[in-house]
C-alpha cells in the first residue's frame, strides 16, 4: 500500500467544500468514517484492533500482552475547524506504512508493534485539547470527560453513546497503559524551524510551557451618540491597551502571547461596554520568561490564571536514539501541544518525529508538506521502528 494510496483515501473524508479545509470533530460521522478506516487498515494488515475505555484505536502487530510492553507509533485523525490535511493524518499514515515497510524488510519485531489513532486531539468538539489520551492516562476524569459539552449542548457522553460507543467503562485504562513500552509520534511541523535547514525531519525536545489567563475590564454602559469622550468609561480601550502592551511584552521576554479570544458586554454596536474580558494565551521556551511577561502584564490589571502546563520534556534516552538512528537529526521544541506530551506526563516514554513544513502554516487548509518530505518522514520512522524492536536493552 503506498502513501499516495492512503492519503487519497483520506482526502475526502471531513472536507468542507467551501473552504477545502477538514471539520473533523469528534464522534460524528466523519469522526466514524475516520475510524472505520482506520480498522480497515488494521484489517488489511491482520493487525489486532483494540479500542480503550476512551475510544481510542490501537492496532497492533504482536500481542501486546504476552511479549510486551511494545512500542508504539501514530497520532491523530481528528482536525481543528477548516484544518489542514496533514495534522494527524500524516502519523497514522506513515505508522501504517512504517509497519509494512519493517515487513517488506523481513524484520521479526522481538516486541509487539502498536499503532494508534489517538480520538479528539484537537477538542474542537468539547474544548478539551489530547482528550482520547488524557482520558485514557486519567489526566482527565471520567465524569469531567463525560459532562463536557458542545455548542449545541450535547455532551461527550451522550456523543459517544450516539456514535455507538459503549461508555459504561469510560475512563483511564491501565491495561492500555501496560502495553505501551515507548511511543513515538511523527507529525508535521507546525513552524518554521526545518524550513531552512537541509534536513527534512527533526526529532522533538519537548514541548514548551503554555497557561491560559482571563483579564477583566470593567467600566460604565452608556449610549455611543450622547456620552462626551471625556465622561466615558470604556473598558475596550483598557482592553485594546493590554493586547498592545502583551505584544510588546513577548518581544521584550522573546515568548509569544495571544489574544485571541473576547467577550463583550453588553455587546452593542451603539453602546459603550460595561465590561469586557480577554483571554491571554502565553508560552515559549522559558517559563520563567513567560511568567514574567503575565507578571508585567498583571500589574494594575485583573488579570487571573486559568491554566498552566509546565515544560514537558519528551524521554531523553528515547530522543537521543531517534536522533542518533536518523544521523544527528536536528532537534526542535514544539510549541504546540500533542499526544505524546500527554504521554510523557504520564510517565511513558515519549518522543516526536517532525517533518518540514516549508511555510510553517498549520491549523489551515494552507498547511502542506512536500511529498518527497513525507515519504522521508516515513522512512525515518520505520528506521526509529527497526532499531526500537531489534533488540530490546532494556
Ligand atoms: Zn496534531
Amino acid at each position: 500500500m503506498t502513501f499516495d494510496r492512503l492519503w487519497d483515501d483520506l482526502a475526502a473524508v471531513g472536507r468542507e467544500k467551501s473552504t477545502g479545509g477538514y471539520r473533523r470533530y469528534a464522534w460524528t460521522p466523519a469522526d466514524a468514517a475516520l475510524r472505520e478506516w482506520f480498522a480497515g487498515q488494521a484489517a488489511a494488515r491482520g493487525l489486532g484492533l483494540v479500542v480503550d475505555r476512551a475510544g481510542n484505536q490501537w492496532a497492533w502487530w504482536g500481542d501486546p500482552d504476552a511479549s510486551g510492553p511494545g512500542v508504539v507509533i501514530g497520532s491523530h485523525l481528528d482536525s481543528v475547524p477548516d484544518g489542514g490535511a496533514f495534522d494527524g493524518p500524516l502519523g497514522v499514515v506513515s505508522a501504517l506504512l512504517a509497519v509494512d515497510a519493517l515487513r517488506a524488510a523481513g524484520v521479526a519485531p522481538s516486541r509487539p508493534v502498536g499503532v494508534v489513532h489517538f480520538g479528539d486531539e484537537e477538542g474542537a468538539r468539547f474544548g478539551v485539547a489530547c482528550a482520547g489520551s488524557r482520558m485514557v492516562t486519567g489526566a482527565l476524569a471520567r465524569d469531567r470527560a463525560l459532562g463536557l459539552r458542545d455548542g449545541d449542548g450535547t455532551s461527550m457522553g451522550e456523543a459517544m453513546a450516539a456514535a455507538g460507543h459503549d461508555t459504561a467503562h469510560t475512563g483511564r485504562d491501565s491495561e492500555t497503559l501496560r502495553r505501551i513500552g515507548c511511543f513515538v509520534e511523527l507529525h508535521v511541523e507546525q513552524g518554521r524551524g526545518l524550513a531552512g535547514l537541509s534536513r527534512p525531519v527533526g526529532v522533538g525536545t519537548g514541548i514548551w510551557p503554555h497557561g491560559r489567563w482571563r483579564m477583566e475590564f470593567a467600566g460604565q454602559a452608556n449610549h455611543a451618540g450622547t456620552t462626551r469622550l471625556e465622561d466615558r468609561r470604556d473598558p475596550m480601550l483598557d482592553y485594546a491597551a493590554a493586547v498592545l502592551r502583551a505584544r510588546e511584552l513577548a518581544e521584550k521576554h522573546g515568548v509569544l502571547a495571544t489574544c485571541g479570544k473576547v467577550t463583550v458586554e453588553p455587546n452593542g454596536v451603539n453602546a459603550i461596554p460595561s465590561r469586557v474580558r480577554g483571554w491571554l494565551d502565553a508560552r515559549g521556551a522559558d517559563a520563567g520568561a513567560v511568567r514574567a511577561l503575565v507578571a508585567e502584564l498583571s500589574a494594575g490589571r485583573d488579570v487571573s490564571e486559568e491554566s498552566w502546563t509546565p515544560a514537558t520534556p519528551f524521554d531523553t534516552g528515547l530522543s537521543d536514539r531517534c536522533a542518533a538512528v536518523l544521523g544527528d537529526a536536528p532537534r526542535l521544541a514544539s510549541g504546540a501541544g500533542h499526544d505524546a506530551g500527554v504521554l510523557a506526563q504520564a510517565g511513558i516514554p515519549a518522543a516526536m518525529l517532525f517533518v518540514r513544513n516549508p511555510t510553517g502554516v498549520s491549523h489551515s487548509p494552507a498547511e502542506f508538506a512536500e511529498r518527497d518530505d513525507c515519504l522521508r518522514g516515513v522512512d525515518a520512522l520505520t528506521a526509529v521502528v527497526t532499531d526500537l524492536v531489534a533488540g530490546r536493552t532494556a
